[in-house]
Order: C-alpha cells, then structure tokens, then sequence
C-alpha cells in the first residue's frame, strides 16, 4: 500500500490526495497513451535533501510525451518547481516522486481529438522497490516468456503508460514462478531489460549491459556507467545473449526504483556466489553516497531542498 502524503499536485494545483480523482472515461485509462516518470529524492547526510537527476527526469518525460504525440502543458523547468513544491508541502525529506501526462476526458475514440492534458506529481515515502534484503543479498529472476517490445511495435524510448502492459505480464509471471523478478529479451532473442530496470553483467572485471537501442535509457544505468568509468572500469554497451548472464561473474539490475539490486540467480543458477558480487557491492555504495549528498563530485546531479 503506498502511503499517503497531504496533497497531490494536478493541473497547477496541489489536491488533497484522496480529492485527486479523475472521470472513468479518461482516454488514457482506455488506450494506455500517457506517460510517467519515477524519481527518487534522499535525505542527504548534512540535513538536506536532494532530488536526483530531478531536470533530466521531466525532460524524459516531456521528451516520451513527444514521442506520443502528446504536448506537455508545463515545461521541465515548471514541473521541476512543481516537484520541489510538492516535497516541500507534504514535508518529505526523502521520497519517490510520480509525474504523470494523461489524456482526459472527451472523445473516445482511439484518436484523443482536442481531449485535455492533465498533469499530476505525486510523492510518497517508498523504501527499496524490490525489499531491504534484496539490496544485501540480491534477488532471483527468470527468463521471461514474454518478449520486450519491438522498437517499431511500442516506442521504447517513451515511458509510456501502455509499455507497461508488457512489464506487468513478465513481473506476474516471474512472482507466480517463486521468481522477484524478470528479465526480458527483445525479439531478436537478445538480453533487453527488466520490468522496470536497466541489467548489467560483469566478466573479468568488465561490466557490460545491452546497448540502449530498444530499451529505456535509464538515468540510473546512465549514472552507474559513469561512476564505473570513473573508478577506472572498462565498460561496453553491446549485445547480451541470455546464456551470457548464466556464466556472469555477476549480474545486477539499476534504476531509479531498485537502486542497484544485485542478482543471486538467473533461471535457477547461481551467479557467483549467490550473494552481491564485489563490483556490485561497490558500485552500490558509492551510489548511496552519491544520491546522499557525500560525493562532491557529482553534485551537478543532485537538485538539493530542505523541507
Ligand atoms: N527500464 C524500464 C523498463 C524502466 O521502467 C526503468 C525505470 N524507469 C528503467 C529501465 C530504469 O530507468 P531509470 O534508471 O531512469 O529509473
């Protein structure tokens, strides 16, 4: 159950949160044509708080809603004051953040005519996405049956609201298999993503994750491919096969929800030792302590509030 903050910013205006309703004929509850973003912000260890990659997030968001066809009603710039505004009045120091781009109500058809844009920011406190014990210990995944979209079927550089049919039909499946999550191949068989999240694999002290071509390009997988670069790791973005993951020294998933959550198993074997691997392990507490605020020199990354 998400828990509720005070208000929900929508349409310019902050809504008490249980006011903040819409009409069931809203075109994108029919046809899955809006768009969404998820942004964390952290308590930072001096006090502060601090949004991460807060600008780049409601560009992607502006940019996915121009993908559809969709013209955002605010700029990056006014839903970035939106956000912090929003923060700031349901007092949260750390939390996740939820912009979402609708059609409302009007046609109904699947053509959306001149149907309204409606805009909200949600915020809520939100711990790690796939559980504490995952961070630590990494988590099980499978080979999902279904296929990621083909890149001229749904548009994968969207985060469109209908893209996540495909991720809710992978994740139901792998939790009903005893699995905590998936990861899917793209329709050439290739290794693409998980249902919210960018993969990654290390062999001999090189991490590799698939090319962005058809999967999202996640601000998360953008910032632990830097910092690793940083730390003087090779890096290559280029094609995965499943059975790569199989004999991995590691695997582990990034994003903005699951942080960066090791895995233990892909289709039931062992990566490594089962636990975290020493570069994930690393590479996951220098991301705390970016997103916390102790690493200046990725500061330009952080939008910094106090509440
Ligand atoms: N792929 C998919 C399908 C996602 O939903 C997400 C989460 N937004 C990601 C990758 C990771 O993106 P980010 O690091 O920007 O959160």
């Amino acid at each position: 159950m998400v828990q509720k903050s005070e208000t929900i910013w929508f349409d310019g205006k902050q809504v008490p949160w249980d006011e903040a309703n819409v009409h069931v004929l809203t075109h994108t509850l029919h046809y899955g044509a809006g768009v969404f973003e998820g942004i964390r912000a952290y308590e930072c260890a001096d006090g502060s708080s601090e949004v991460f990659r807060l600008e780049e997030h409601m560009g992607r968001l502006v940019n996915s809603a121009k993908i559809l066809g969709i013209k955002v009603p605010y700029t990056a710039e006014e839903l970035t004051e939106a956000a912090i505004e929003t923060l700031k009045l349901n007092k949260l120091a750390g939390a996740y953040i939820r912009p979402l781009v609708f059609i409302g109500e009007g046609a109904m058809g699947v053509h959306p005519g001149d149907n309204p844009i409606r805009t909200i920011i949600a915020t809520w406190p939100w711990g790690a996405y796939l559980g504490e014990d995952a961070l630590e210990k990494g988590i099980d995944i499978k080979t999902s049956t279904f296929n990621r979209h083909h890149v001229n079927v749904m548009m994968t550089k969207s985060k469109a609201c209908g893209n996540y049919v495909n991720s809710v039909l992978a994740k139901t499946e792998a939790v009903a298999d005893g699995y905590h999550e998936a990861v899917l191949l793209d329709t050439t068989g290739h290794v693409s993503e998980g249902t919210g999240e960018n993969i990654f694999i290390v062999v001999n002290d090189v991490i590799y994750t698939p090319c962005v071509d058809g999967v999202l390009g996640g601000l998360t997988r953008d910032s632990i491919l830097s910092m690793a670069n940083d730390l003087g790791y090779e890096t290559r973005e280029e094609p995965l096969t499943r059975d790569m993951l199989y004999i991995a020294d590691e695997v582990f998933f990034t994003g903005t929800a699951a942080e960066l959550t090791p895995v233990s198993s892909v289709d039931r074997r062992q990566i490594g030792n089962g636990l975290a691997g020493p570069v994930a392990k690393l590479l996951q507490s220098e991301y705390f302590k970016v997103v916390k605020g102790e690493n200046p020199d990725y500061e330009h990354w952080l939008h910094r509030y106090q509440v």
